[in-house]
């Protein structure tokens, strides 16, 4: 009899390393050369993590052979802690602060943790396609809102808040945003932030690029204006700090906390199940967060990443049939198609085809949960002159199927 995965894995995806990105596997395999432009990892295009990181974690390699204590080790806690200081977020403690295995793993245990079968969570379309898929598996309804591409991809309010039933439990905002890279005004996020409070809904927030931004973007912390109800922020060391390998991240619980006692205790249980984060990571979340922000030279004008984001979100707002909202922050660009110029049906059709035509990997709006089929996100990490190579590319595919 065949083995059967579990019905709740049905309709499930993640289409960043999906089946398109097993199709480039097998190109590759083939003795193709892809250029991959799928995944937001930035030290194989040789972003490396700050020296000073890795330092620790090789010095402190001998100490960190135990377990630690399930929700982090102290020192890191109080680094989060004082991170929430410097963003004037008042009345955080360190029992307020969990590390976990990146912000993945967090993401994963504080759904597990509140959602009973058929509770609805709010989550941002399109989306980091993660917060969906932890509300499903963990026998949720993800029911997604519209940002708005025509506002900047600001969250679209009255969408937001006739999407709440009585089975709603909590929503989710992802900003600065992937895919879209947008940076959230203040008076959205403050609109949020009413809406969750007037309905008594968990707001969970994964600010993990909240250091990348561009041309004097400002992020607003949300924690800053949620009070009467919980508020979960996310944040990590994989993009700020270039360390996706060593899987480090925070969670930061505020607001209405004395209204989350159970919660709280069901995440403690969660953090225990798994005993702990990797603790040679914890080592080095006290000299991320205190040490030399280098993530500031790479976002100014003259860094290497404002320069390739800039770069190509310039190229293929002037490719035929193809425009797109300037990014503000994080490592995207997310360009729109007008498939009435094309010669392709949708977004996947156009990603499968980049990819056997022009060995190019992208990936389709509709893998972040996109209702549109005319979106594509692409990773903007390698160098100006490999990114040209893989927009030279784009513009080839593009001009072959344009139509007239
Ligand atoms: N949240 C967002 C918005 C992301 O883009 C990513 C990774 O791309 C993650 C979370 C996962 O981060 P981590 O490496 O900390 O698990």
């Amino acid at each position: 009899m065949e083995i059967l995965k579990s019905q709740r894995l049905n309709n499930l995806r993640y289409d960043i390393r999906g089946p398109v990105y097993e199709k480039s596997l097998e190109l590759e395999s083939q003795g193709y050369k892809i250029i991959n432009l799928n995944i937001g990892n930035p030290a194989p295009f040789g972003f490396d993590a700050p020296d000073e990181i890795v330092h620790d974690i090789i010095l402190n390699i001998r100490n960190a052979q135990g377990y630690a204590d399930s929700r982090g080790l102290f020192a890191a806690r109080k680094a989060v802690m004082h991170y929430t200081q410097t963003l004037n977020l008042p009345g955080i403690t360190i029992n307020d602060i969990f590390i976990g295995n990146g912000v993945s793993e967090l993401i994963l245990l504080s759904m597990q943790a509140l959602i009973n079968e058929g509770d609805e969570v709010l989550v941002p379309a399109p989306d980091y396609p993660l917060w969906t898929t932890s509300v499903a598996l963990s026998g949720g309804k993800p029911v997604h809102y519209v940002c708005d591409e025509a506002a900047g991809w600001n969250p679209d309010l009255a969408d937001l808040e006739r999407k709440i039933t009585k089975k709603t439990r909590a929503l989710v905002v992802i900003n600065p945003n992937n895919p879209t890279g947008a940076v959230y005004d203040k008076a959205v996020l403050e609109g949020i932030a009413q809406i969750a409070e007037r309905h008594s809904l968990i707001v969970f927030t994964d600010e993990i690029y909240d250091k990348i931004l561009y041309d004097g973007a400002q992020h607003h912390p949300m924690a800053r204006f949620v009070h009467d109800t919980l508020c979960i922020t996310m944040g990590g060391l994989s993009k700020n700090y270039r360390a996706a390998g060593f899987r480090g991240g925070w969670l930061i619980l505020s607001g209405a906390r004395a209204k989350a006692k159970s919660y709280i205790e069901g995440l403690t249980l969660m953090a225990s199940l798994r005993l702990c984060a990797n603790v040679p990571t914890q080592y080095a979340i006290q000299t991320a967060l205190g040490g030399y922000q280098s993530i500031q030279d790479l976002v100014h004008p003259s860094g290497r990443l404002y320069k390739q984001i800039m770069l190509a979100h310039e190229r293929l707002t002037a490719m035929p049939g193809i425009t797109c909202t300037k990014p503000k922050g994080a490592l995207y660009v997310f360009p729109k198609i007008d498939l009435s110029q094309f010669r392709f049906k949708d977004d996947n059709e156009f990603v499968y085809d980049l990819l056997a035509e022009q060995k190019v990997l992208v990936v389709a709006g509709q893998g972040f949960n996109y209702p549109q089929p005319d979106h594509f996100r692409v990773v903007c990490l390698p160098t100006v002159d490999e990114l040209n190579v893989a927009l030279d590319r784009i513009e080839a595919f593009l001009v072959s199927r344009h139509i007239g």
